[in-house]
């Protein structure tokens, strides 16, 4: 007794081929052995199969819609009309049990890096970046699907919608099915006949566009921020790559950043690193004042607390670290030269300390190698 091949996928007389696929599909899927492995499922799995055969086949359709029968006579079963049996079809579809079905058209789309330039006070505190940049984004004229706007894709005639052909093939071990990829389809079980005019049946079309993007504080030169979605537009409605931003920090005249550390050399007049001193910096924080103690000597480091680059991770912010440099004055007046000759004759006793100290460091020098020959001899 003829089975009712539309009550068996579930879609009314009318269904298009695309609900008729749908139906199957999702039907082929609940019925897989991978999910279902009951003799029972096996069976319908089968019956699916086979009323699936006939009706995405236009012309076996309206002979079973005029006849009851696909091949529009009355035949023996199902195995009676050039039809290769339910393994090769059940191969086809999910050739080496993988669960493959046709294809999908769709495809991520591909990430993209682009570098943004900022200065270092926008590292600092953080910034927001107006980013332009070129890309695919999705045709809208065809909202991803590849096709003009009311047309469908037509099941591929070659492989039956299943995106697969099996073929025989004579090995040495005998008869072998083999299952390959529709050349017809390349594997996508249907043909789009009308693909979209404004993105070539691409989905997908390049423009130029532009978004604000919210940079951290605390960022270094290097860090890549990813922009989750921002990447090219997928391929006939794939979901959008990443895009990820390379931030290049702009060198800045005065500070240099060390972890979350600001650095700055600060010049100091010999007079006034002698005498003591307050000096003022610019700072990302505006003017800081700090005291130069009387006697400071070259490459004392004053730290200023919580001036630094705010942390990327963690809170709070790093210190500010000034390197003083004292500076010898080079050219002299007869009246400074007079003066400093005064304040040497008056420094007597430290120009002599100086040649102790002298004599006290090749002494040191001189142990130094002793201590290295006796090692040696241990
Ligand atoms: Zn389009
Ligand atoms: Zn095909």
């Amino acid at each position: 007794m003829a089975q009712d091949y539309y009550q068996i996928l579930g879609v009314d007389r009318n269904a298009t081929e695309q609900e008729i696929k749908k139906a199957y599909r999702k039907k082929a899927r609940e019925l897989h052995p991978d999910h279902n492995p009951s003799e029972e499922a096996a069976e319908q799995f089968k019956s699916v199969t086979h009323a699936y055969e006939v009706l995405s086949n236009a012309e076996k359709r309206q002979n079973y819609d005029a006849t009851g029968h696909e091949d529009g006579r009355r035949a023996g079963g199902f195995g009676g009309g050039g039809f290769g049996g339910f393994s090769d079809i059940f191969e086809t579809f999910f050739g080496g049990g993988a669960g493959a079905g046709p294809a999908s058209r769709a495809r991520r789309g591909q990430d993209a890096l682009i570098a943004t330039h900022i200065d270092l006070e926008e590292a600092v505190f953080g910034t927001e970046k107006t980013i332009e940049v070129e890309t695919a984004v999705r045709c809208e004229r065809c909202d991803g699907s590849a096709m003009e706007p009311g047309t469908h894709p037509e099941t591929c005639t070659t492989c039956r919608g299943a995106g697969q052909i099996s073929r025989p093939v004579d090995s040495i071990l005998g008869r072998m099915m083999t299952t390959e990829t529709c050349p017809t389809c390349r594997g996508y079980g249907d043909v789009i006949t009308d693909p979209c005019g404004q993105c070539s049946g691409q989905g997908r079309v390049r423009e130029r566009v532009s978004f604000t993007v919210k940079i951290p504080a605390g960022v270094r030169d290097g860090t890549r921020i990813q922009l989750a979605g921002r990447g090219e537009a997928g391929v006939a409605g794939g979901p959008n790559g990443d895009l990820y931003l390379e931030i290049r920090v702009r060198e800045h005249e005065v500070f240099t950043r060390q972890g979350d550390n600001l650095h700055a050399t600060v010049t100091v007049p010999m007079t006034a690193a002698a005498l003591g001193t307050e000096i003022k910096i610019d700072t990302f924080d505006g003017e800081q004042a700090f005291t130069v103690e009387p006697g400071t000597q070259t490459g004392y480091v004053v730290t200023l607390r919580n001036l630094g680059a705010s942390r990327l991770q963690g809170s709070g912010r790093g210190d500010m670290k000034i390197t003083l440099n004292v500076s010898t004055p080079t050219k002299l007046n007869d009246e400074q030269r007079e003066l400093l000759t005064q304040l040497a004759e008056l420094r007597a006793e430290d120009i002599a300390n100086g040649q102790v100290e002298s004599r006290g460091f090749f002494s040191r020098l001189k142990s130094g190698i002793d201590n290295m020959f006796s090692h040696d001899e241990s």
